[in-house]
């Protein structure tokens, strides 16, 4: 099982071994920005890795919205995203469920991923699999409740698609990780990445803030039960650099009883 962290775009691999990580993440550009990303000079060594590579698509992304003006962009955006990390032999793209705005059908905005799936395909194809993340807030969300991915994956039937677990969004958006694993499962028939994170927040609260494992509000042991029964990798996106993310990675492969990466 591998155990990585959301690393520094700069030097991953570097990231990677000063965590004793074997699977980072990381972003391909700006993740507040709608810039194309630029192709990277360490692609042949990046390829090359035994680390495992996830790339982390930006923030602003949002191809739910009924805002034509986000969601054409976004839709570019991310295949854009899906070519790039295809191209450093990444296992997947994690982008996270988006939202519409209030007021607006969230079954249009379920609708709109099908239309960017089909973009995809028009295209070729996502290069490369596609997780939707589940988030943490809002109420108009396409992936925060188990209610809403279920619409979702009933609209995305016909197109590969994969799944990326957030801890800390699924406790703070108000899903008990209490046999979460299950009842994603029971509607996506996947789970292909863990981010194992703590929540600085309440349970429901539907903030946003991570923590290191052994802070927060939710018992680490829940945490390292989700991704026991995910079976998956982990990556953790925690605060505190090399020492916090080091720390959080060593608890879980501990706790999970796997063993480092070779030095
Ligand atoms: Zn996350």
């Amino acid at each position: 099982m591998r155990i990585g962290a959301h690393v520094d775009s700069a030097d991953p691999l570097s990231e990677a071994t000063a965590r004793a990580a074997d699977a980072v993440q990381f972003f391909l550009s700006d993740p507040q920005g709608w810039k194309a990303p630029k192709p990277r000079e360490d692609a042949d060594r990046l390829r090359a890795a035994e680390v495992d590579l996830y790339v982390h698509a930006p923030y602003v992304i949002n191809v739910a919205t009924l805002n034509n003006r986000i969601r054409i962009p976004s839709r570019k955006l991310l295949l854009g995203h899906a070519t790039a990390a295809a191209e450093i032999g990444a296992k997947g793209l994690i982008v996270h469920g988006g939202h519409v705005n209030a007021g607006d059908d969230l079954a249009v905005g379920f609708d709109n991923w099908r239309k960017t799936f089909a973009y995809a395909a028009d295209a070729g194809g996502f290069a490369l699999p596609v997780l939707i993340e589940n988030t943490a807030g809002g109420d108009n969300a396409c992936a925060r409740r188990l209610d809403a991915l279920a619409r979702l994956w009933d609209a995305l039937g016909d197109y590969e698609v994969g799944f990326c677990l957030d801890t800390c969004h699924a406790h703070a958006g108000g899903e008990e990780l209490l046999d979460l694993v299950d009842r994603v499962k029971a509607i996506t028939g996947r789970i292909d990445l863990v981010h194992a994170n703590n929540s600085k927040d309440t349970f429901g609260s539907g903030r946003d803030r991570h923590d290191n494992l052994d802070g927060g509000t939710i018992d680490p042991e829940l945490v390292v039960a989700v991704i026991r029964a995910a079976g998956a990798p982990a990556i953790v996106e925690t605060p505190g650099g090399v020492d916090g993310q080091g720390a959080d990675i060593a608890f879980l492969r501990d706790r999970l009883a796997v063993g480092s990466p070779a030095a």
